[in-house]
């Protein structure tokens, strides 16, 4: 029987293996797929068991790793991506050629998160910008294979999870893969996600046509990456900073994400895919010319693979090897999972009955909006405001 208790990463490699197909994805009470198993269907074959991620030490890359800092020097992919556009850049070094597919996370239909392919990595803007819920993999390790076994160049971007569960069911290496994973602090589900869509529509009337996380804007200086933008079918077009979006809100406090999330596995420095990309916060702190906000990507290269691409990469974009100590203090998740908000379940108790801002408006006090307002005023800042006020009293 495939795990399906608070480990099960909802990865569907126990599904996809079965030769008999007895298993099947079952969303839970909070929205999130469970493997249920036909026990007259089964024949014991023990597959599912095998391709299993959870506490499947073979997932992880033995390689050295390297630190990157990376600007892609497409200032219009960096636009269009959540941080510096590191995926853009990876995928269209890999690939190269034509003849080759990209496997990431989209919008579908009603707002829900999928994993799909494009042909081409000319196409992959569908996969950009991050979007913080569960995206379901359906049957795509299965596609991944069939592209592999013909010979395709194949690009896999996703959670540590899924890669993890990619790799557990291929359950051997192949030269035309390349694995991505995104940094990850955990992942809501889109029964928590379409919760908030109604509760946007219900307060101004109209419905949800347009929706997208990673805006940047600015507010009294303060650089802002992590705003939404979203757009209604009468018109009406609203932006939030990230501490004034109520969903990014009980997101950052880990209020709802996926059970296994708070004990993942995955979230250390040692890393299941060839490479992985994540926003490196703190950077400003090392590099002055930079800001997180406007567009840094972390880049680790995890093996060979992984380091013969980031090669490529050097004579197109911006980009130098760093140390690790730079990196890890401001990415928690490279280190532990993220912790349990003790309010959790309480949240998708009330879930049932209650109204979503209500019940994160309870648990989540505006820690954000004080973060973000005393960066506005740095010491640097009131150390500019005094020199002007001394300079004003001297003359
Ligand atoms: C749920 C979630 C949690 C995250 N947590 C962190 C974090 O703690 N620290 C950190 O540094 N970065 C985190 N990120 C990653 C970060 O936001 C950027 O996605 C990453 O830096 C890539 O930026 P980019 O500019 O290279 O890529 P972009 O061009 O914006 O491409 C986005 C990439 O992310 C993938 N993706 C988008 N949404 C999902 C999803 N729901 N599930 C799986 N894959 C997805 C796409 O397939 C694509 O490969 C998180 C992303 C998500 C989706």
């Amino acid at each position: 029987m495939p795990d399906n208790t608070e480990n099960c990463y909802g990865c569907r490699a126990c599904e996809q293996i079965c030769p008999v197909g007895c298993i099947k994805m079952v969303a839970d009470d909070e929205g999130f797929l469970y493997p249920q198993k036909d026990n007259a269907l089964c024949t014991e074959c023990g597959l599912c068991i095998k391709v299993c991620p959870i506490d499947n030490d073979s997932v992880f890359q033995e390689g050295k790793q390297t630190y990157y800092c990376f600007v892609n020097a497409d200032a219009g992919v960096v636009d269009s991506s959540s941080s510096g556009g590191a995926f853009s850049a990876l995928a269209n070094e890999f690939c190269k050629s034509n003849k080759c597919k990209v496997f990431g996370a989209r919008w579908g239909n009603g707002f829900n998160v999928r994993h799909c392919s494009v042909d081409n990595p000319l196409n992959i803007e569908i996969f950009q910008k991050s979007k913080y819920l569960q995206s379901d993999v359906l049957h795509t390790y299965s596609e991944v294979k069939e592209g592999l076994e013909q010979g395709e160049k194949v690009v896999f971007s996703g959670t540590p999870c899924q890669i993890a569960g990619l790799k557990a069911f291929l359950q051997k290496e192949y030269d035309n893969l390349l694995t991505i994973d995104i940094l990850c602090h955990g992942v809501p589900s889109y029964k928590v996600f379409k919760h908030y869509i109604e509760y946007l529509e219900d307060m101004y009337n109209s419905s949800v046509k347009e929706f997208e996380f990673r805006k940047r804007s600015s507010l009294f200086g303060v650089k802002d990456s992590c705003g939404t933008e979203v757009k209604f079918s009468n018109g009406k077009e609203l932006s939030f900073y990230s501490f004034n979006d109520i969903y990014m809100k009980g997101f950052f406090s880990a209020l709802y994400y996926r059970k296994s999330c708070y004990r993942c596995e995955f979230s250390q420095e040692k890393r299941v895919s060839d490479v992985t990309i994540g926003d490196f916060w703190g950077i400003e702190k090392t590099d002055k010319r930079l800001n997180a906000h406007e567009g840094v990507s972390l880049i680790i290269s995890n093996s060979v693979k992984g380091s013969a691409v980031l090669k490529g990469l050097h004579d197109k974009h911006k980009i130098y090897q760093i140390d690790k100590s730079f990196a890890i203090p401001y990415n928690k998740n490279l280190i532990s999972p993220t912790p349990l908000n003790k309010n959790r379940d309480e949240f998708f108790r009330r879930l049932k009955v209650e109204r979503f801002d209500i019940i994160v408006n309870d648990y989540v006090r505006n820690v954000g909006k004080i973060k973000f307002l005393a960066a506005a005023v740095t010491p640097d800042k009131i150390k500019n405001i005094m020199r002007n006020v001394r300079e004003r009293i001297k003359t």
